[in-house]
């Protein structure tokens, strides 16, 4: 079983995105970058299943600037067998990036296609589900366990009474949620030995994908500043000061 793997180089999940001064987006100028930590869940989950022996090829794929070549270095290095970049300094909305992949998929005929539930850079937890709608393939969203067996694949996902459990017919489409697994650190003798992995890069032209944007960025503001604590001495205190800022009656 092949499977594909999508790997979003984003702002490192250490680190607190400053705003640019003109609220036109995060400034990105000297910031550490690094895989979607959603998507390193996805590559740990197929290196499982390769593991086990039900995958047989592992293929990253990531669509952004050259640099995202490093996000898939780090793919290979955990495990994945080749890499292609779909390069691009543009900004690629989910619907460009779900064409995107869909194309490589029918290129690929992978039988499982792992994403991450969402990117958190931009939040958008759509491109899996869009992706899942272009193919026409089943959809498996916010996985924490996969179990692929026999041309199909059970899901189980976290909803918000508990757990559901769904069985997809393959080809199919897995996001990835927090507790799936726990990703592994990629060691040196692999980091070496990923510099040689192949890594075919290509241009959203040559797919044959218009990635031009349909959405416009308004605004982007920090978040409001939080307010200084206050310490009380008492619980009447408490009720008292909670009575004079109208929050009890
Ligand atoms: P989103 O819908 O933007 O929240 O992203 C959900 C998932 O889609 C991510 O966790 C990635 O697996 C995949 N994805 C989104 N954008 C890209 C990209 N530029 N390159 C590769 N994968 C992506």
């Amino acid at each position: 079983m092949k499977v594909l793997v999508a790997v979003k180089r984003v702002i490192d999940y250490n680190v607190k995105p400053r705003v640019k001064m003109d609220g036109t987006g995060v400034d990105l100028t000297n910031v550490k970058m690094s895989m979607n930590p959603f998507d390193e869940i996805a590559v740990e989950e197929a290196i499982r299943l390769k593991e086990k022996g039900v995958a047989t090829e592992i293929v990253a794929v990531s669509i952004g600037p050259a640099k995202a070549q490093e996000t898939l270095r780090t793919a290979l290095a955990m495990g994945a067998d080749r890499a292609i970049l779909v390069q691009t300094d543009e900004e690629v909305e989910p619907l460009g990036v779900a064409k995107i992949i869909a194309k490589i998929a029918g290129e690929e005929q992978p039988e499982l296609v792992i994403l991450g539930k969402q990117a958190i850079d931009d939040d958008n937890n759509a491109t899996g589900q869009m992706l899942a709608a272009l193919l026409g393939w089943p959809q498996g969203t916010f996985a924490s366990k996969l179990d692929p067996s026999g041309g199909e694949v059970s899901v189980t996902r976290e909803v918000d009474g508990g757990l559901e459990t769904d069985k997809l017919k393959l080809p199919a489409v897995i996001t990835t949620d927090l507790r799936l697994n726990e990703p592994r650190y990629a060691s040196l003798p692999n980091i070496m030995k990923a510099k040689s992995k192949p890594l075919a890069t290509k241009t959203p032209e040559e797919i044959g994908v218009d990635i031009a944007r349909r959405l416009e960025t308004l605004k982007v503001a920090e978040p409001a500043k939080r307010q200084a604590g206050d310490k009380v001495g008492s619980v009447d205190e408490l009720i008292g000061k909670l009575k004079t800022l109208g929050v009890v009656a």
